[in-house]
């Protein structure tokens, strides 16, 4: 369980990338979708704020600290959450393609920006995508009615 609660984390970098202006679990898992679909783009650099280093050990100390067990054992999901991740990642050959630490994200996007390119702009260009798909097509008249109401079933659906 606390192995998928780390990816709560998704939900934040959509708010952030739409500027807290868009809410809808749908969209934000629209917006991963797309993300997941460029995942081999090289000028995808990502933080996520649960997945760093410094969550991790604040997270560790927190749990040390009060000697709680239920805190300890979330902790090793985390740890196992982000082996799997590591894993998958290295699978798509784009390990770098997410900061391990907010250190590290703040000093290579300020390298990237010195270079003429902004890693958030690919995450703006994601979220423009979801968000000129936001309002389906209207289905024509000739759809069948059992069509309209797949659409209206599959909307309703968080993913
Ligand atoms: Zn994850």
């Amino acid at each position: 369980m606390p192995s998928v609660l780390i990816d709560a984390d998704h939900y934040l970098d959509f708010l952030y990338y739409t500027r807290f202006r868009d809410w809808s679990v749908k969209q934000m898992f629209r917006f991963h979708g797309v993300l997941y679909k460029w995942r081999h783009r090289t000028d995808i650099y990502a933080l996520e704020a649960f997945h760093t280093a410094e969550f991790l050990l604040a997270f560790l100390a927190v749990g040390l600290y009060y000697k709680s067990e239920p805190l300890l054992l979330a902790f090793a999901g985390f740890m196992f959450h982000m082996t799997l991740d590591l894993y998958r990642m290295n699978q798509w050959k784009r390990i770098s393609a997410r900061a391990l630490s907010f250190v590290e994200y703040i000093v290579c996007r300020k390298k990237m920006i010195q270079r003429g390119f902004n890693p958030e702009s690919t995450f703006n260009a994601a979220y423009e995508l979801v968000k000129s798909r936001e309002i389906p097509a209207n289905p024509s008249p000739e759809t069948p009615r059992t069509e309209i109401e797949k659409l209206s079933i599959s909307s309703t659906l968080p993913a």
